[in-house]
């Protein structure tokens, strides 16, 4: 029994337990809740692993480039694809916006709000001293990711500065990111179980009315996370980075399963981890610097979401945007999904930013925060998608890709 359970791949029964769990939910309902423990319990573990995940990975990461150079050439490779891609998703969350207008004709009364998260109270500046840890182990006990990846980043570049003297230290690293990498094989076998409790607690409690009367937010959140998958990804991947897009997605189908029922970035970091090195190829180095400060930073899917929304709100509440706004709009958009957290609805608190900055009301928020989740879902998905496209289109132009091991990954 248990030899046969193993023997089916593991995204075959992660799949399994997403459709399974749709269907338990649709049937038992909101009762659904009591088995949220095992998927809480779930998330519990595999969020364990995210500290000391990003600190070896991303030290042995930035250390296993070799030299300065080289690190500025991954590094800044891979910025420039975060801040140009954030940048098309957000002016594509507005053009949907404009175009269907999915705020007009609201009757507000007739929804139910959602509870109005605390709007963030986070101005430029708190946002750049916060990425400076004040303490590097509160950082790590508080799982604050942003300033814990400076603080690799700089260990990282220390090590390469210090040349023969920084080699042990480096090797320490090297060994403890192997190591988390085997302590997350064993943690992703709770996957099945966690993703079926998880999703039949979201299909059982979060209702249709809801669904219903936010329906055309709700597809257009989900056409606007297509349109950047299906073509700015594949975009990327087939003409920049060269490869077959099908292996690409069949490569990384863990990380979309995981992502879209945790709808945390941060949660299915090791996963993506996992799926970029080992079925796609990709240098160990590589994938731990792009995936973690992606998973952090590169958020398409939120950047996209927070310029519709911005739209609906506007809608909603008739207020009249111009030129200029829609320019602020995009920019605080893709600031916001920078600064997001990769957590569950960390979108809907940056709301508060990006709506501050022209005058839409907060009130937008609790308008979306019932329907939220299954959106999360969808924006989790594709800022996952884009950590791991990111990383193969640097991967693939830094020489830094094993292809023959991406295109026989039939065993993933
Ligand atoms: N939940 C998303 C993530 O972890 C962030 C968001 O709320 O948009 O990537």
């Amino acid at each position: 029994m248990l030899a046969f359970w193993f023997k089916i791949p593991l995204w075959q029964r992660v799949v399994a337990a997403l459709i399974l769990g749709v269907i338990t939910g649709l049937i038992w309902g909101p009762e659904s809740e009591t088995i949220k423990w095992i998927g809480d319990f779930f998330i519990k573990s595999i969020k364990m692993l995210v500290v000391p995940l990003i600190f070896f990975s991303l030290v042995a990461g930035v250390a296993a480039l070799g030299d300065l150079k080289k690190l500025g050439s991954v590094g800044g490779r891979a910025m420039v694809l975060f801040v140009i891609t954030g940048q098309i998703a957000a002016w594509l969350g507005l053009a949907l916006g404009t175009f269907f207008q999915p705020g007009s004709g609201v009757d507000t009364g007739s929804i139910e709000m959602g509870a109005t998260p605390e709007p963030s109270q986070t101005t430029a500046v708190d946002m750049i001293l916060s990425i400076v840890p004040d303490s590097p182990v509160q950082v790590m006990a508080d799982v604050r990711v942003l300033p814990l990846i400076v603080f690799a980043l700089l260990i990282g570049i220390g090590i390469l500065m210090a040349k023969e003297d920084g080699k042990p230290l480096a090797k320490i690293f090297d060994s403890g990111a192997v190591v988390m990498q085997k302590v997350t094989m064993i943690v992703m076998e709770l996957t099945p179980f966690g993703v079926f409790a998880l999703m039949a607690w979201v299909a059982g409690t979060l209702g249709t009315d809801a669904l219903i009367s936010l329906a055309q937010l709700v597809g257009l959140n989900y056409l606007g996370c297509l349109l950047i998958i299906g073509l700015m990804y594949s975009a990327m991947i087939k003409f920049i980075a060269k490869l077959p897009v099908i292996d690409f997605f069949r490569g990384i189908i863990d990380a979309i399963a995981v992502s879209y029922s945790t709808a945390s970035s941060n949660a299915t970091l090791p996963v993506t981890l996992r799926c970029v090195e080992r079925n796609l190829g990709v240098s160990n180095s590589v994938a731990s610097f792009v995936v973690s400060l992606g998973a952090t930073i590169n958020m398409n899917g939120t950047a996209m979401y927070l310029g519709l929304a911005t739209l609906f709100g506007a809608q909603i509440f008739g207020v009249d945007l111009s030129w200029g706004d829609y320019l602020l709009i995009s920019i605080t958009s893709t600031l916001g999904a920078i600064g997001a957290a990769g957590i569950p609805g960390a979108g809907l608190i940056m709301m508060a930013l990006v709506f501050g900055s022209v005058g839409v009301p907060l009130e937008t928020i609790a308008f979306v925060a019932g329907v939220d989740r299954i959106m999360d879902m969808m924006r989790t998905t594709t800022n996952v998608s884009g950590d791991a496209a990111v990383a193969v289109t640097v991967a693939s132009m830094t020489g830094e890709i094993d292809r023959a091991e991406m295109i026989s990954a039939d065993d993933v």
